[in-house]
C-alpha cells in the first residue's frame, strides 16, 4: 500500500496510531447521491484501518433544515450497516465551544467585524464568474462602513497573505493562495448563526479526529480550515477527497434531484452502486448479497488509490438499484 503521508507522528515500526474519522452530514433533505458516497468512503478507510468512525450532525442552519431528516439520514446509515462508535454529536449544541473560539481570534486581532452585503460583494469583478454555493471573494477592505461593528455584522478571519499548503493522501499536495482568491471568510454570519468552516475546525479538533475523508467539493475548504488550524494552535488532520458526483455536463448534483432514489432499493445494492462509483465495484459473486457482506469486502479490498486524480464523476453511468436488487450485474 502506498505510504500515507502525515499519518503517523513516528517512524515506522513505530505504535499505530489510532485513527478517528468521522460523516458529517447537514440535514437539510435524506442522504442524496454525493453524501452516501462521503458516508460510504469514510466508513470504509476507518474500518480498514482499525478506526473509529463518529457521525455528526452540522445542524447550524436552522432555515434549511428539515424536520425529521437528521432522524431519517441515520435510520438509513443503520439499514446500510454503516455503524457509527459512540454518540451523535449535534452542532446546534456546541455554540459555546464555537464562541469561546472566537473570543480566542478576537484577542489574538485576527476577526474583522464586516457589513459588507451580499449584493455589493456579487458586484466586485472577482466574483463575476464564482460558482454558485462557493464563497464569495471579500477584498482587504470592507465596502462599507468599516470601524463601526455594530450589531449586524459578520465576523470573518482576517487571513494572512501567501501560498497555504496542504496534502491530500491520495490526490498528493495541493496549494491555494486564501488571501488572493477568497480573502478573509466568514466564521459568524450577520445573522448570528456559526459558519461551516468554523464548527468544522472546533469539532474536528474536539473530536480528536485524526483522518477527514470527503467529497472533492469541500477541497478548497481544506486551505481555509487549515489556515483556521493554524491561527487557533489545533492539530490538522489528514485530508482525503472523494469523486464529487456530478451530471453529464459536470454540474454538481443537487440534492433535489439527487436525493429520491440514492438509498432507496436493496442495500446490498445501494452500496455496490457507491463502490461503483469509488473505481472498486464488488465481484459478481456478491450481486445479490446484503449489506453486510458487501460491506465486509469493501473493507478488505479498500483502495483509495483506485480513484487517484478523480475529483469529478458523473453518475448517469450507475445502474438503477431497482434492477440490481434482483441480482443483475
Ligand atoms: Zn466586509
Amino acid at each position: 500500500m502506498a505510504e500515507r503521508p502525515g499519518v503517523g507522528p513516528g517512524p515506522a515500526g513505530s505504535a499505530a496510531v489510532e485513527y478517528r474519522g468521522r460523516f458529517a452530514p447537514s440535514p437539510s433533505g435524506e442522504l442524496h447521491f454525493g453524501s452516501l458516497v462521503a458516508a460510504v468512503g469514510s466508513f470504509l478507510d476507518a474500518r480498514a484501518a482499525g478506526g473509529r468512525w463518529r457521525v455528526r450532525i452540522e445542524d447550524l442552519d436552522p432555515p434549511r433544515e428539515r424536520p425529521g431528516a437528521a432522524d431519517a439520514i441515520l435510520r438509513t446509515l443503520e439499514i446500510l450497516h454503516l455503524h457509527w462508535d459512540g454518540e451523535i454529536v449535534r452542532q446546534s449544541t456546541r455554540g459555546d465551544a464555537y464562541e469561546q473560539a472566537l473570543a480566542r481570534l478576537e484577542a489574538a486581532g485576527r476577526l474583522r467585524p464586516c457589513r459588507c452585503s451580499r449584493s455589493a460583494l456579487a458586484a466586485l469583478a472577482e466574483n463575476r464568474n464564482r460558482p454558485a454555493g462557493e464563497e464569495l471573494f471579500h477584498p482587504g477592505h470592507c465596502l462599507s462602513d468599516a470601524g463601526d461593528p455594530a450589531p449586524g455584522s459578520a465576523l470573518r478571519l482576517r487571513v494572512r497573505p501567501g501560498p497555504v499548503d496542504f496534502v491530500d493522501r491520495v490526490q498528493g499536495p495541493g496549494r491555494l493562495d486564501v488571501a488572493a482568491t477568497g480573502g478573509d471568510f466568514v466564521l459568524r454570519r450577520r445573522d448570528g448563526l456559526y459558519a461551516y468552516q468554523l464548527a468544522v475546525v472546533i469539532d474536528d479538533a474536539w473530536q480528536e479526529i485524526t483522518h477527514v475523508v470527503r467529497g472533492a467539493d469541500l477541497l478548497t475548504s481544506t486551505p481555509r480550515q487549515r489556515l483556521l488550524q493554524e491561527a487557533l494552535g489545533l492539530p490538522t488532520p489528514t485530508y482525503l477527497h472523494l469523486p464529487l458526483a456530478v451530471d453529464d455536463r459536470g454540474r454538481k448534483l443537487s440534492k433535489s434531484a439527487d436525493a429520491p432514489a440514492a438509498a432507496r432499493g436493496a442495500p446490498g445494492a445501494v452500496l455496490a452502486n457507491v463502490l461503483e462509483f469509488l473505481r472498486q465495484p464488488p465481484p459478481p459473486e456478491l450481486a445479490g448479497a446484503g449489506a453486510a457482506e458487501v460491506l465486509g469486502w469493501a473493507v478488505a479490498h479498500w483502495r483509495p488509490e483506485a480513484f487517484a486524480g478523480v475529483l469529478a464523476q458523473p453518475v448517469t453511468a450507475r445502474k438503477d438499484t431497482a434492477e440490481s436488487r434482483n441480482g443483475n450485474p
